[in-house]
């Protein structure tokens, strides 16, 4: 893995006999309305390359856990809720984990999404390097939730242990792509709500043109007992949840540069 690159993230997957590409579910959530408009169908997959200290899910890290499941399985299981998806104006979301881990899956799966004209949601760190399969699940989403974590080399790779460098790339990569953008930012007391902070990644957010929606995550503790369930010591024991005075702080210097920031 070319851990500056991002490359080797989003590289080949498995096949089933019928030449499917297989992925590795981490779990499905049937109603889910936090990634993407309306109602949505959302797949957990597993495997990721970060290990950002605030994570709620470390339960996806792992490659090689989870369900396997070729791409007419899933669409199978989602066709049962086509009704209230379509009435909605939801579709598919694939989050993780880090989908882009397993991007010949998610390819595959947005391109038989669109064409029973489901909407495809990709909920994303943009850790990925640019390979072949990676195009093709931008080529195929509609839209993308791109969770920013910090916008610091130094910083950044304290809080995920990976460099920014290739999700910058990333980023620049899907601002040029017709993907509708909405950038995920998690305030985190410590690492993320300093004032020179946010005002840095404020002015990265602007440089991107196709930005429509920004949303303020405060952090939380609920992925706790999860580290915990897995025998890990949760990094962040001795850091609170932002108060209402740090939010409204950091809702107002997205709003100062422009950004179309939702208030948390
Ligand atoms: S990118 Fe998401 S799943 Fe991966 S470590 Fe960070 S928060 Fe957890």
């Amino acid at each position: 893995m070319d851990e500056e690159s991002g490359a080797g993230y989003g590289t080949p997957g498995g096949h089933a006999a019928s030449g499917t590409a297989v992925g590795r579910v981490h779990s499905v959530e049937t109603m889910g309305t936090l990634e993407g408009p309306g109602l949505r169908f959302v797949v957990f997959l597993q495997g990721c390359p970060l290990r950002c200290r605030f994570c709620h899910n470390p339960d996806t890290w792992e490659r090689q856990a989870g369900r396997v499941m070729e791409v007419e399985e899933v669409l199978d299981e989602l066709s049962g809720y086509r009704t209230f998806i379509d009435a909605s104006g939801g579709g598919i979301t694939c989050t993780g984990g880090e989908p882009l881990v397993q991007s010949e899956f998610v390819a595959e799966l947005f391109d038989r999404c669109r064409k029973l004209n489901i909407h495809t949601a990709l909920d994303t760190s943009g850790y990925a390097g640019l390979s072949d399969s990676v195009r093709r699940v931008i080529a195929g989403t509609d839209l993308v939730l791109l969770d920013i974590k910090h916008t610091t080399e130094d910083a950044h790779r304290e809080l995920t242990g990976v460099s920014f460098e290739p999700i910058e790339r990333f980023a620049r990569f899907v601002d040029e792509s017709p993907a509708l953008l909405w950038i995920r930012h998690v305030l985190v007391p410590g690492f993320t709500l300093h004032l020179d902070t946010l005002r840095a990644t404020a002015a990265f957010l602007s440089s991107l043109r196709s930005v429509s929606r920004v949303d303020l995550l405060p952090y939380h503790e609920l992925g706790r007992h999860k580290w915990e369930a897995l025998g890990l010591r949760y990094p962040l024991v001795h850091v609170a949840p932002p108060n209402r005075r740090d939010v409204n702080k950091a809702y107002n210097v997205f709003l100062d540069a422009g950004l179309p920031v939702t208030r948390p």
